[in-house]
């Protein structure tokens, strides 16, 4: 078998040249190459035309030259011809002449003669004998002359140009030829005068012939000559006298090179000379018509073809642009569908795949060369799907196809599977006919792993909110729509939004923006950048909800919903059981804080007693001596009501004592009244001294004068004032101070903390001071340093005065480098906010 390739290559011993013009044809961009396919039959055709023309051009010359020798030749036969015929005339009459002249003949014999030879030769007109005076002595006219032109005998020459001519002949002793002006019937005249002489030799006239040139153009030029020619006899001054001449020629021929000068010939007929000249034109010969014509048909012809051929190219031209626009357009879309990640597969109407793009190899793993051509079933289905593709394939070629697509698996090259969905539409054809159904793939594992994903980390969200301890809901604003709940929120209210507005009606903050068109005006919202408000306005607030019996801390803040709306998540977290511990720490602190009354009051029993202890051994006293001196009899009754007064009053300050005791011990309810303050410190100083006094402690007290009332609970403010000055004495025993230096200072001052105006309660102790250990611990419960100590008075101290929004604060008091005691003080804010002071109504706590 030949070699496919080799069939179709060039043969290599082809000529040099032949090689060479391949090789350039071959170097020449196509463009090139068909514009010089287009261009080379327009130039054949001009060349054609060029050698048409110049061939037209040489045998037109040819012809020409032949012409004009022609004519040549014709006018010099038809010349000799006049020329023969004048000499002829002439001869005759100069034989006349010589006759005349030998007086051989009389005037009669001359006019017979004459009238014999103007009969004989018609050109002859009229030939009359004039004698050297000028006499004409005989005469004979043509009886064609006009009467006119006759110049009878006896008559004198006249005419000034046939004188001067006779004159000429005269002097010349030779026959001349002249030409008179034409005559009065227009036809020219030719004269000849012939001199006579006399028998010495004397002038003695002429013999003057007169000629018709029309008769000589007549008579002597021959027959052939001027039917072929328009032969004219033309004078000296190329006037035309007799004949005719070719008009100029009009009309496009006249464009024609060889039509410009008219092929004509002239020559001086002799022996007249110059004065007559014959010419012949040459008439329009039919070769030219012809010739032109035939010239025309071919210029004509090569025209159409050249505009046929430009008409042609330019078609052609029209053609590789739109066959470019195609190309591109093919190049486009082949890059298009290369680029594309969606596989393509066309099939016939028999179901033979007839093709795949490139993404439907690759995700196939199938070279396009294995595919096309198959029929089903096709390598990349799954050999376990096979049937259930197949009848699905016979679905699709009759046209029963689904419109969202189908999944189908399909098996790579190396046996791997994936998910693809397959949509179909048929392809139809440039008549409009069905050839075939076009199949596009996707490969969906990605998308479908993708979804798996998000279904997953939804399912771990919603698994988190739905596990949530706290209730979370979103609606959007101004819509009875419940968008988001979550299990506890739909246990607690149900699936409706009334649950999720109750809330936010109750919490109050922040408020709803109404959304209402009808109350934009009113709306607070407007022009607030969604971004600012949904930043905004998040806060918590307690609510109590009577329904659920459960108290909720609601937070709630704005948020962009994922449909753009504005909408507002509640988030409620159940703190009842918060809102129990803190009431049961209130109840308890309140507690801890009357035991601790107590306690002091118990540490305090044996000062207390030894305070009782007085009274009573007075009232004791008293009694004793009344009873003696009432046995005495030795008492007046003045003296026993003093005695009386005086035991009645030991027992009242002994029942004031136990009075004062008794209210500071006593349980009583949390009660804030505006309480006086220099009452509420003498009372706290009268109770704290009985246990200075024992400690024999000093206690001097300074109130600032004019104090506004304080809003506090007055047996609180007093325990922390006993308990300050009881640890105040105790410091100082502790430190075993000598007399003069056991003194402790309560101080009372209005006073100023970042600018908020406070009444500032201190006690300043001369006692050990506070080692740096104590100080870091000394609000500790339970810390103490003292053997019998308990360790709850600073640190319920502290409770009473932050609960008063006030604070505490110990330091040491130096003397140079010695501890020379502390300092306790602690700060009430005044009447600063009574609602504050309501709010934080039960925030003790041990
Ligand atoms: P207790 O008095 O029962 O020990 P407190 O809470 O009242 O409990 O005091 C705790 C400790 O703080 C005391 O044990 C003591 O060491 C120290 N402390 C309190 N007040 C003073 C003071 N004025 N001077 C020196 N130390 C003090």
């Amino acid at each position: 078998m030949q070699d496919p390739v080799s069939a179709h290559e060039p043969p290599h011993d082809a000529g040099a040249p032949t090689g060479w013009w391949r090789r350039w044809w071959g170097s020449q961009t196509p463009g090139r190459q068909d514009r010089f396919a287009m261009l080379a039959p327009v130039a054949a055709v001009l060349l054609f035309l060029a050698a048409i023309v110049s061939a037209f051009w040489y045998l037109r010359l040819e012809e020409m030259d032949r012409e004009h020798e022609a004519v040549r030749r014709d006018v010099e036969y038809a010349q000799q011809r006049v020329r023969l015929r004048l000499l002829e005339r002439q001869e005759q009459l100069m034989r006349v002449a010589h006759d005349i002249s030998n007086q051989q003949l009389e005037r009669d014999e001359f006019v017979s003669r004459i009238e014999a030879m103007v009969i004989q030769y018609p050109e002859l007109q009229a030939v009359a004998w004039i004698d050297d005076r000028r006499r004409i002595r005989a005469s004979y006219a043509a009886p064609s002359v006009a009467a006119g032109q006759l110049r009878p005998a006896g008559g004198v020459l006249r005419g000034g140009e046939t004188e001067s001519i006779y004159t000429l002949a005269r002097d010349l002793q030779q026959p001349v030829y002249s030409q008179p002006a034409a005559g009065a019937d227009g036809s020219g005249l030719l004269q000849l005068h012939i001199p006579l002489s006399n028998q010495q030799g004397k002038f003695a006239g002429v013999v003057l012939g007169e000629y018709s040139i029309d008769a000589i153009l007549r008579y002597a030029v021959p027959a052939e000559v001027s039917a072929k020619y328009a032969v004219a006899l033309l004078d000296g001054k190329n006037r035309i006298i007799a004949g005719n001449s070719v008009p100029p020629r009009k009309g496009p021929s006249q464009l024609l090179p060889w039509a410009a000068q008219p092929n004509e010939y002239e020559v001086p007929v002799s022996p007249v000379g110059n004065g007559l000249i014959i010419r012949a034109q040459a008439y329009r010969t039919s070769l030219g018509v012809i010739g032109s014509g035939l010239f025309w048909l071919v210029g004509a012809l090569s025209a159409m073809t050249a505009w046929m051929l430009i008409g042609n190219w330019r078609h052609t031209r029209r053609r590789m642009q739109a066959q470019r626009a195609l190309v591109a357009e093919t190049n486009f879309r082949r890059a298009m569908e290369n680029s594309m990640l969606t596989g393509m597969r066309a099939l016939d109407m028999q179901g033979r795949i007839t093709y795949v793009n490139a993404a439907f190899c690759q995700m196939t793993g199938w070279s396009e060369g294995e595919l096309v051509g198959r029929t089903p079933p096709f390598p990349y289905w799954p050999d376990e799907d096979r049937e259930q593709l197949m009848a699905r394939l016979d679905d699709e070629l009759h046209g029963r196809t689904v419109a969202g697509g189908f999944q189908v698996r399909v098996k790579r090259k190396d046996g791997s599977l994936f998910d693809a969905r397959l949509y179909l539409s048929p392809l139809i054809d440039a008549k409009g006919q069905q050839t075939g159904w076009m199949t596009s793939m996707t490969d969906i594992t990605e998308p479908n792993r993708i979804r798996e994903q998000l279904s997953a980390s939804y399912e771990r969200f919603t698994t988190v909110l739905e596990a949530l301890d706290a209730s979370v809901s979103v609606a959007p604003l101004g819509s009875e729509e419940l968008l988001f709940a979550n299990k506890l929120y739909r246990l607690w209210f149900g699936v409706q939004t009334a649950g999720h507005l109750q809330m936010v009606a109750q919490a109050g903050v922040p408020e709803q923006p109404r959304l209402d068109e009808s109350l934009d005006a009113v709306d607070s919202f407007v022009g607030l950048p969604t971004g600012t408000l949904t930043a905004a306005r998040s806060e918590n607030a307690e609510i109590f909800v009577p329904e659920l019996g459960k108290w909720l801390e609601v937070r709630s803040r704005y948020l962009n919903w994922v449909d753009g709306r504005l909408a507002q998540m509640v988030i409620a977290t159940d703190i009842t059981p918060r809102r129990h511990a803190e009431e049961q720490a209130a109840a308890q602190a309140e507690r801890a804080q009357s035991s601790s009354r107590l306690i002091t009051m118990g540490e305090m029993a044996s000062s207390v007693a030894h305070e009782l202890n007085q009274p009573l051994t007075a009232i004791n006293n008293y009694c004793n001596g009344l009873v003696s001196r009432i046995r005495k009899q030795q008492i007046n009754e003045e003296d026993l009501l003093a005695a009386l007064e005086k035991t009645a009053r030991q027992a009242q300050r002994a029942g004031q004592i136990i009075q004062r005791i008794r209210s500071f011990v006593k349980r009583s309810e949390p009660n804030r009244t505006l309480s006086d303050v220099a009452t509420l410190v003498s009372e706290a100083v009268e109770l704290a001294e009985i246990e200075l006094r024992r400690r024999n402690v000093r206690l001097s007290h300074y109130v600032a004068a004019r104090l506004p009332k304080l809003m506090v609970d007055p047996i609180l403010i007093e325990q922390v004032l006993v308990n300050l000055l009881r640890n105040a004495a105790e410091s100082i025993e502790h430190a075993r101070r000598p007399a003069s230096r056991r003194s402790v200072e309560l101080r009372v001052i209005p006073k100023d903390i970042d600018g908020q105006p406070v009444i500032e309660f201190s006690v300043l102790d001369s006692g050990q001071g506070l080692a740096p250990e104590v100080m870091e611990r000394l609000y500790e419960a339970f810390f103490t340093t003292k053997p019998e100590g308990m360790g709850i008075g600073l640190n319920l101290c502290r409770s009473i005065v932050e609960s008063h929004q006030g604070r505490m604060q110990a330091e040491n008091i130096y003397n140079g480098t010695d501890v020379a005691g502390c300092r306790f003080s602690f700060w009430i804010p005044l009447a600063g906010a009574p609602d504050a002071l309501e709010n934080k109504n039960a925030g003790v706590a041990v």
